[in-house]
Parts: structure tokens; sequence; C-alpha cells
């Protein structure tokens, strides 16, 4: 098409198209510009069909092609622009910015407890009622408090380098491979109180460290809670009735549990608390191996020499201990296959633990 075939003022017009069909923020200013370029009267092309109709026989086709092509281009983009700024008004009407004052604020979304924390919490609500508290210690710990106190032998593998995590600039010192160093000094503190009370009772849950690749069922560092009686002629019988009615609390009351001769240094008797299988009730699935049982504790009778370590005569005093693994007891509560998950923080999982709202 030669321009001189158009008036100057549409060719102007036409130049200017794209940017005034751009500028078109809102459907009303879209409609104002389809009057200009479109609209029955008084438009570009209502103008440009009046030339069509005066124009000499020999000029018409020529004319008429150059005026459909300009004519269905002009259309074409109004159409496009319309569908858009349609669709931009029915976004803004459902998530616009309109404000209801009936409607409920938007709820930020919230952190919350995580479910590792939320069991130990749990446990120390069981036993509270029985008259422990919360002792804690540091999880940088001696070798005495974490070994010598609890009567566990200079030979011992436990203490080795390879099952215990040491800092090298320092010995003496090493990373607590359980929660029992608090017994020791709860213990070493408290022993007049303990004296003069007639006993202690309490709860040590914290963070413990040992030298175990990741994998599904281990983790250098995981959590246990122990706790600790020390009174006169303790027995088994005490051991057995608290842990009886700690596993019917958190269980439910069908909950039984087995005791099954052990060994550990710093109890004597010693043992290990198998409780029956909360997931199948006893018949056998996966997470009980088919057993029915799910071993759950190490516990016993606090042995002599870890009262003595801390100044207590074992004629007089008596007690008894137990160590529980959280995520153990979190693993098989949740049916969670894999401990790693607990340490991921990945959002979904913590929220079917109900870790976040
Ligand atoms: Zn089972």
């Amino acid at each position: 098409m030669e321009p001189s075939l158009l008036p100057i003022d549409i060719l102007d017009a036409q130049q200017g198209f794209p940017e005034a069909l751009a500028a078109c923020k809102d459907l009303d200013g879209l409609m104002r510009l389809k009057g200009v370029y479109i609209g029955r009267e008084g438009s570009h092309s209502a103008r440009l069909m009046e030339l069509l109709k005066a124009a000499s026989k020999e000029r018409k086709r020529e004319l008429g092609g150059a005026i459909n092509v300009l004519k269905n281009a002009w259309e074409e983009a109004l159409k496009a622009r319309q569908s858009e700024l349609e669709a931009a008004r029915r976004q803004l009407a459902t998530f616009g910015n309109t404000w209801d004052p009936d409607l409920p604020p938007p709820i930020p979304a919230r952190g919350a407890m995580h479910p590792l924390n939320q069991l130990i919490d749990r446990l120390v609500d069981v036993f509270r009622p029985l008259g422990y508290h919360v002792e804690e210690g540091p999880e940088i710990e001696t070798e005495a408090h974490n070994f010598d106190g609890l009567n566990i032998p200079a030979d011992h593998p436990a203490r080795g380098s390879a099952d215990t995590f040491y800092f090298e600039k320092y010995p003496e010192l090493l990373l607590r491979t359980h929660t029992s160093p608090v017994q020791v000094r709860t213990l070493l503190r408290l022993a007049p109180h303990i004296q003069e009370k007639g006993g202690i009772r309490f709860l040590a849950p914290g963070r413990v460290y040992r030298k175990d690749e990741i994998d599904p069922t281990h983790s250098p560092m995981f959590h246990q809670v122990e706790g600790m009686l020390v009174g006169h002629d303790i027995g088994m019988h005490h051991l057995k009735g608290t842990l009886a009615y700690a596993m019917k609390a958190l269980f439910g009351p069908a909950a039984e549990v087995r005791f099954r001769p052990s060994y550990f240094p710093f109890v004597e008797p010693g043992c290990e608390v198998d409780v029956r299988c909360p997931l199948c009730g006893g018949s056998g699935c996966r997470v009980c191996k088919q057993s029915g049982w799910v071993e759950l504790l190490g516990a016993g009778l606090v042995h002599p020499n870890v009262l003595a370590y801390a100044g207590i005569d074992s004629n007089i005093w008596s007690g008894f201990a137990f160590g529980m693994g959280v995520e153990r007891i979190a693993m098989m509560v949740s049916q969670t296959p894999d401990l790693r998950l607990f340490f991921e923080n990945d959002q979904r999982f913590l929220k079917t633990m109900g870790g976040l709202d």
C-alpha cells in the first residue's frame, strides 16, 4: 500500500495507535479509544468508509484493501486489550483491594512448638503430678559427670573416641552421650537437701550426642528424657508402678509394660522396658516387627556407686532411674519411618505433626 493512498491524519492516528492502546488502564478508557478508531460515527474508520464511498471506481479496489487491513488490525488489538482488562477486573473483584469490615483479617502464618518439644512437654506433664520437677545440665560435660559418676569403668567401650565426641584441646570435656550426667550433677548439688527432705524425684530432658552415622533410625544428635527417684526402701515395684502409670498416661489406659533383664553400669539390677505396641495392640505390625512389643526405656535401681559418688549413703538411700529416647517415641506415636524428618524442618512434615498451624 502506498502511504499516499490514505489521508495524513489517519496515518498519524495509525502511528499513535499502539501507544494509545497501552495507555488504556481500564475498560472505560478502552471504550473511548474504541469510539475514536472504530466507532459508527466520526471515528477514523467511519471517515475511511466515506473516503471509500467517494473514491473513483479505479481507486476503490486498492483503497478498500488498505482500509480493511487497517480496520482489522485496530479491531483485533482493541479486542485483545479488552480481554486483558476484563481479566484484571475479575481478579480484582476476587482478591482485590476492597475492604469489608465484616470479614476477619487475614491471619499471618505463625510458628509453633516443634513436635519433639511438644512430646518432651507431654512427658514432663505426665510426671509432674507424681511430684517430679525438671533438672537440666550442660551439653558439654566432663568425663567425670558423663562416665565416672555413673559407675562406667575407664575401659568401657562407650568412653572411646569411636563412640563419643571429645574436644581436641580439652580432652577431659566431651558432648554428653546421655542425659544421665544430670543425675550426677543433681545428686551432688542437692545431697544435703535430699537427706533433709527424705528424697528427690526429677526428670532431665535434653540433647545428647553420639558418633552415629545419619540414617533413618540414627542421628549423631538426639533427645532423651531421664527420670530419677531417690528415697527410702525403693525397689523394682516402685519403678514398675511408676512406668506403668506413665505409659498409660502416654498411650492410653490399655497400655501394658514388660520388663526384661538388661545391663547398664549405673543401675543394679538393670532392665529394658517394653510397652505393648500401641499401634497394633499386640497383634503384630511393622513398627513392633510383629512381636507385639516395642522397646521404649532403659531403667533399673540406682547403683550404690552412683549414690556414693555424690556422697549419699546407699545403706540408707536407694532409688530408681530410667531413660528414654524422645525421637524413638515420637516415631512410634506418629508412625514416622524416618528419624531425619524431625530435624529437616520441612514445613509440610511439621504441619502433619501439629507442629505448625
Ligand atoms: Zn505393633
